[in-house]
């Protein structure tokens, strides 16, 4: 496997988070997925910043959950009410 110094692995490797994020131009998209598509090292890299990226990304939706606890709890008191109306009824 050859070693990931030659001038394609470096500017594969500098353009990685811009791939990743789709922040490059489409020309530069292709050549850097050719690249990654015959170079087993720059694709481990990039495997592993999907990944980190992936994972933050999950971490971050984690941290703001207020909309959906208000809707959980908007949720809870309207089956209450529902349920309180019910027993009424009878
Ligand atoms: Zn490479």
């Amino acid at each position: 496997m050859s070693p990931c110094d030659g001038p394609d692995c470096e500017k594969a490797l500098q353009n990685l988070y811009a791939f990743i994020d789709e922040e490059i131009d489409s020309a530069t998209v292709s050549e850097i997925q050719a690249h990654i598509d015959s170079c087993s090292h720059c694709l481990t890299e990039y495997d592993l910043e999907r990944v980190v990226k992936a994972l933050v990304s999950r971490s971050c939706s984690e941290v703001a959950p207020q909309p959906l606890r208000e809707k959980v709890l908007y949720s809870i008191r309207t089956v209450e009410v529902q349920i309180t109306q019910s027993r009424r009824q009878q």
